[in-house]
């Protein structure tokens, strides 16, 4: 039984490349889900999550009810996080980007977003004056914590079998100071909750599936297997962005695009 899902954040219309990431998702699905991403409150709009229900259906899917708004169940990226810092495996990183962009350009060879750290020294004092902060996950940590697991974190990926190197991606945010979950830590306690065997999304994630795999051996979760799609590009040879007007579902199905345009557009072969 595989069980996939399509999880887009309502920050603007769904363009053809989430057509073609909701399209492949469901193809190789025997139970499709659909979950939407609504944790940055800034930045989504129910009017955007509206619309992706209508430009799905549009496109002849269907999802299994209830739809999971993650805005509703903060509680449990809550719980979640708590367990974390319960376990002893994350820290406060009271940093700003702009500090830790100086402190990785003092260390040239590792790539410029990789943060290695811990509990800060002066972390009284900070938490006394109210400071902002983030929680990372600790690689040491979650290594001691792990022993012989973490050299077993093997995963399935596009059809290979993989070892997970969360190293690469540095010590990840989880959560931040009164917001208890990243899109990694929402994203992998909803797959694992969802039941979901498969995940397919687009290669630009191709890195987090890493960082995923550690997270799901720390809460003992099941590991599904990943598959990533390659990324559609525009016009301009760019990747398909939502502030790409021309190519989002709702200006194509304007200009009279059927459905069945769309499909044979994105999978010429089929
Ligand atoms: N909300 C994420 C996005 O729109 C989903 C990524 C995923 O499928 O894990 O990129």
């Amino acid at each position: 039984m595989i069980v996939t899902r399509f999880a887009p954040s309502p920050t603007g219309h769904l363009h053809l490349g989430h057509a073609f990431s909701a399209l492949t998702a469901a193809a190789a699905a025997d139970r499709f889900l659909l979950r939407i991403e609504d944790l940055d409150t800034g930045r989504c709009r129910p009017e955007f999550e509206t619309a992706i229900l209508e430009d799905l259906a549009w496109l002849g899917l269907r999802w299994e009810a209830p739809v999971r708004r993650q805005s509703q169940h903060m509680a449990d990226y809550a719980a979640a996080l708590d367990h974390l810092i319960g376990a002893g495996l994350v820290y406060r990183d009271f940093r700003t980007r702009r500090e830790i962009a100086a402190d990785s350009a003092a260390a040239p060879h590792a790539p410029a977003e990789v943060v290695r750290g811990g509990t800060a020294a002066d972390e009284p004092e900070r938490l006394a004056r109210g400071d902002a902060f983030a929680w990372r996950l600790s690689l040491d940590r979650a290594r001691d914590h792990l022993g012989a697991r973490w050299d077993a974190l093997w995963f399935e990926a596009d059809g290979a079998r993989v070892q997970a190197d969360p190293a690469r991606l540095g010590d990840a945010v989880l959560a931040r100071k009164d917001f208890p979950a990243s899109y990694h830590l929402a994203s992998v306690h909803d797959d694992a909750l969802q039941g979901v065997t498969l995940v397919v999304r687009g290669e630009d994630l191709r890195e987090a599936a890493h960082l995923h795999v550690l997270l799901q051996a720390l809460f003992d979760w099941p590991t599904p297997d990943y598959r990533h799609h390659r990324l559609l590009t525009g016009p301009d040879g760019k990747r398909l962005a939502k502030r790409d007007r021309a190519q989002t579902l709702r200006s194509l199905r304007e200009r009279g695009v059927t459905p069945d345009d769309v499909r044979a557009l994105l999978f010429p072969s089929s």
